[in-house]
């Protein structure tokens, strides 16, 4: 994400905070965890101006949301196509940068794009795992 080019987006010091935490993040942050974050600077900033921020970034391509996470919604800054790893218990989610060549039964269906969710356990969870 250019944090700040093209967009007309105004820039208000809390959106500034919120761009530039969400600069190269690749945790997909939820808007909570990003909340958390920048209002340990910025005292004024509220739970709405982040979901605001975050919907216009959406809205001009700057940003992707990701409905992985059923609880809550995640959001990756990394708009070039990537697929993700999920560690279903700690929600972790990695980005998985090779490019699969997929082979789908003949349609005709104009296929534009693709995201894979590959679903696990994280090595950290799985670590903790067999002792009870
Ligand atoms: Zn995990
Ligand atoms: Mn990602």
């Amino acid at each position: 994400m250019k944090k700040y080019s093209n967009s007309h987006l105004r820039l208000t010091p809390q959106r500034i905070a919120i761009l530039d935490y969400l600069e190269g993040n690749k945790n997909h942050p939820s808007a909570e965890d990003i909340y958390r974050v920048v209002a340990k600077r910025y005292p004024t900033m509220s739970l709405a101006t982040v979901y605001n921020t975050l919907f216009a970034l959406e809205r001009r391509g700057q940003l992707v949301k990701l409905t992985i996470d059923q609880g809550k919604a995640r959001y990756d800054p990394n708009i070039s196509p990537h697929h993700h790893l999920i560690c279903t218990r700690c929600k972790t989610i990695e980005d998985v940068d090779t490019l699969y060549r997929l082979v789908l039964p003949d349609t005709s269906f104009e296929v534009t794009e693709s995201h894979v969710e590959f679903y696990g356990i994280c090595p950290k969870c799985s670590k903790g795992r067999g002792k009870t």
